[in-house]
């Protein structure tokens, strides 16, 4: 071998090495770690509810329906849009895991289906992300029905991968009457159509029912034939619908609760036990104020992440120590 094909054989091994370590380093899973997705929005708050890792984002805009119309009158999110820069999705995506969460919940005071507030390349990007977490098995957005088309929640349902897809409409009350007191502009027959795009879209319905919010004249009735009518619509479509109790919290600290939580908790326990539906009490009030159950927590978080109703006995007994409110 001549020193100058030596030379070449040397420059060419150089040169493979090089090559492949520059491919080790570019294979999928370094891209991701070395190339941030910076098109994603910020998480401004970030609290783990149970197995639950709540994700307030950034949207690009607040509420169209209440920049259009004026919001719902008991809204306590879309006027106080976050600020700051919070963290990076995929940081809060990443401590969701560490801390043990298995479902990821995208908050965005409105609808993740709105273009206005979420693009369609962020929708996409956050799920996709989401779906490369392993520990996690459900993903919930949250969306008014205007919004939910079948095309959508279909690529929806495509980027979460293998998780479970759920999307989570605020219907508050099945009366409609009482839903336009509340100003919330769309009908139970909206929510209907709604709830089977979602379905058969692949993706799994939530329904957010409001507690304790004094436009809903004898509330906690209401919050029962609420639930019974989504049940009737669950048993028609074959596929489960889940409940969320969100009892009313008011936008500012020092407010009186309206409804205890022995109350939320006693309906809890009747949905479970005379519906048998799956059903979450919420007790976050998404870092905006003291949310007025926020004392129950621990038992409705082990509630809901059981759904055994023996663990509300506590509240229901009042062996959950009330703090004084107002
Ligand atoms: S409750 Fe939802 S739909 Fe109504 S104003 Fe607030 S964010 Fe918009």
């Amino acid at each position: 071998m001549t020193p100058c094909s030596l030379h070449s054989r040397i420059f060419l091994i150089v040169l493979s090495h090089a090559a492949s370590c520059f491919l080790i380093h570019l294979k999928p899973s370094n891209i991701n770690k070395c190339m941030p997705n910076t098109a994603l929005p910020r998480v401004t708050h970030f609290e783990k509810s149970g197995k639950r890792a709540l994700m307030v984002i950034n949207p690009r805009a607040s509420c169209s329906s209440a920049l259009k119309h004026g919001p719902c009158k008991f809204c306590a999110f879309w006027e106080k849009r976050p600020d700051g820069d919070g963290q990076l999705f995929e940081s809060a995506a990443a401590n969701a895991v560490e801390l043990g969460c298995t479902r990821a919940e995208i908050l965005v005071s409105g609808s993740f289906f709105d273009v206005a507030q979420v693009s369609g390349d962020e929708r996409s990007g956050m799920l996709r992300h989401l779906a490369g977490l392993g520990r996690l098995t459900h993903v919930m957005v949250e969306s008014r029905p205007e919004y939910i088309e079948h095309d959508s929640i279909r690529e929806a349902v495509r980027c979460a991968g293998t998780k479970a897809l759920e999307v989570a409409i605020g219907l508050e009350t099945a009366n409609d009457y009482m839903r336009d007191m509340c100003g919330k502009r769309f009908s139970i027959f909206d929510f209907y159509d709604a709830v089977s795009e979602i379905a058969g879209a692949g993706a799994f319905p939530v329904a957010y029912l409001l507690v304790g919010y004094h436009h809903l004249s004898k509330s906690n009735e209401d919050v029962l034939s609420s639930a019974y009518a989504v049940k009737k619509l669950e048993d028609k479509i074959g596929r489960r619908i889940r409940l969320a109790l969100q009892a009313y919290f008011p936008p500012k600290d020092g407010h009186s609760a309206i409804v205890s939580a022995g109350t939320v908790a006693g309906m809890a326990v009747w949905i479970r036990n005379n519906l048998g539906m799956e059903v979450f009490i919420a007790t976050s009030a998404e870092g905006r104020s003291t949310h007025p159950l926020a004392h129950a927590r621990h038992v409705f978080e082990e509630f809901n992440d059981t759904q055994d109703p023996g663990t509300l006995s506590s509240v229901i007994d009042k062996r959950v120590v009330m703090p004084r409110l107002g």
